[in-house]
């Protein structure tokens, strides 16, 4: 017998003819692996487009065109649409937005109306914003900064 004819038998010994036709068809899969599936397919392939559509309805962009971009960009192309994302608008083009806004006792709200107007500060990074928000409706008016 030959050092090959030996192996042979060893492995033939330790697993028995049946063993392979049980490995070879196909295990059906539990609830919990098709469930477990699913939010891994969800979270990694959709979660981005279904946050970019949310967010660009919100901001008046193109929701389509987005949600195309995070599907084959995933969260690079949510990246890239929180980078290019504008904000209010400053305070120049508010006032050339709503000329009605600018009144002698000082800025008002274009939504509402009302002039009792609050500072927001916030610093993503390096770079400092101030936003103006209405406090009657919550509306963000316009960015000072
Ligand atoms: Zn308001």
């Amino acid at each position: 017998m030959s050092l090959l004819q030996r192996n042979v038998d060893c492995n033939s010994r330790r697993q028995p003819a049946t063993w392979a036709k049980i490995a070879s068809q196909p295990k059906p899969l539990n609830r919990r692996e098709i469930l477990g599936g699913l939010i891994t397919l969800f979270s990694i392939y959709f979660a981005p487009a279904v946050i970019a559509f949310y967010f660009a309805r919100k901001d008046g962009r193109s929701a389509l065109a987005w949600v195309v971009i995070c599907v084959f960009a995933n969260y690079l192309g949510l990246l890239a649409y929180f980078l290019t994302r504008g904000g209010p608008p400053t305070r120049e083009r508010y006032v050339e937005a709503h000329p009605g806004c600018l009144t002698p006792r000082g800025m008002s709200c274009y939504h509402c109306g009302s002039q009792s107007i609050r500072v927001w500060r916030e610093q993503a990074f390096v770079k400092v914003r101030q936003y103006h928000i209405c406090n009657h409706c919550g509306k963000t008016l316009y960015r000072s900064m």
